[in-house]
């Protein structure tokens, strides 16, 4: 009796962690709908920045999924955490990994999927704005030069946190960002921070979500104390909005898709809801639709004056032709020849030798 109670024990246990590496590992490419399928709607509402308390860490608790712990703080809460050093074995860590160049990456952009779903946040994952306050200067094009990320209006010496787990990539002064810090994270996703008056953190070190990383500053090319924010995959930028809503710190999504699309600094983020991806999404059939039409009846012409073409047929004016003799010989009218040669009338004078297309 009691050795089935503990099979059921673990069983249950199994049940519950085996749930949370699912997503785990299902955090790489899959469509939307399809990542629906797997998981329920709450993971697409919006994250409230963590805000970063000390918690005592009183105990801990293995689970069946190797890594994963459960952590017990003295406030009598409790967490999912994962071992970086399981997380670090994912080949996002060592793949294009430089710790030199901002941009790594050799994969060209129409190579890439036109649509990729990642996790940015799940109960392994945390979410901490960097620099909760509204935009100041947007994504995209900006006085005729292209802006890659945000700016962040800050005071030098603020803090400047990692908005999620991930490793240090690149820490170093550069060339326009000034003091920078790449964190590369589970999903392949990479956060830029720039212009910091001061870095605290390593190319290589571990850091968690919420984590200080660097104080703001102006290093590098900027005008005044900010943080450039960017957001990057496969060393492609998109709007930094899209992700998150920085005026109020809020994350946009857990289960963010990506669109290729948005790799392109003419992509700024614009408010979605589902009915207006429900709009695009048939306004785009449609369109298709359309271009398919479009594209039939250009064929049909084409093939129809290809045809005509091939079945042409011409006669050469001998002495005595008059255009009435030459229609009734090859069984046509005088109207459907002089429609089919332009400048002919009934009034020209018929040059022997002259080529006259009949058919
Ligand atoms: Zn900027």
């Amino acid at each position: 009796m009691k050795f089935k109670l503990l099979v059921a024990a673990a069983f249950i246990v199994t049940l519950a962690t085996g749930e949370i590496c699912a997503q785990q590992s299902d955090s790489m490419i899959k469509t939307r709908k399809d990542a629906e399928l797997l998981v329920p709607r709450p993971f697409r509402e919006s994250v409230p920045s963590m805000i970063k308390s000390d918690k005592d860490v009183l105990d801990s608790i293995e689970t069946s999924s190797p890594g994963v712990k459960i952590l017990l703080f003295a406030d009598n809460t409790w967490k999912y955490w994962k071992d970086p050093a399981v997380i670090l074995k994912n080949d996002v860590f060592s793949d294009n990994w430089n710790t030199e160049t901002a941009v790594p990456f050799l994969v060209e952009q129409k190579d890439l999927p036109e649509k990729i779903s990642l996790w940015i946040v799940d109960t392994l994952s945390d979410y901490r704005c960097p620099n909760p306050v509204k935009v100041y200067s947007p994504f995209g094009y900006r006085h005729r030069r292209r802006h890659q990320g945000v700016d962040l209006p800050l005071k030098t010496g603020d803090p400047v946190y990692a908005a999620f787990s991930g490793k240090v990539r690149l820490s170093k002064y550069y060339s326009g960002y000034g003091n920078l810090v790449i964190i590369r994270h589970e999903n392949g996703l990479e956060t830029f921070y720039a212009h910091l008056s001061k870095r605290e953190v390593e190319s290589g070190e571990w850091v968690e979500a919420g984590q200080e990383i660097g104080l703001g500053g102006s290093t590098g090319r900027s005008s005044g104390a900010h943080l450039h924010f960017e957001t990057r995959y496969m060393g492609y930028a998109f709007d930094p909005e899209w992700l998150i809503d920085f005026e109020t710190g809020t994350l946009r999504h857990r289960l963010f898709t990506l669109k290729r699309q948005y790799l392109d600094a003419n992509s700024r983020y614009v408010p979605e809801s589902d009915d207006e991806e429900i709009d695009i999404h048939d306004g785009d059939q449609k369109d298709y639709a359309t271009q398919d039409s479009i594209a039939a009846a250009k064929k049909a012409a084409e093939e129809k004056a290809a045809a005509e073409r091939a079945a042409a047929q011409y006669h050469k004016v001998r002495s005595g032709d008059t255009l009435s003799g030459i229609a009734q010989r090859y069984g046509t009218t005088v109207s459907k020849i002089i429609k089919l040669n332009p400048g002919l009338t009934t009034r020209t004078t018929l040059r022997i030798g002259r080529s006259i297309r009949v058919k």
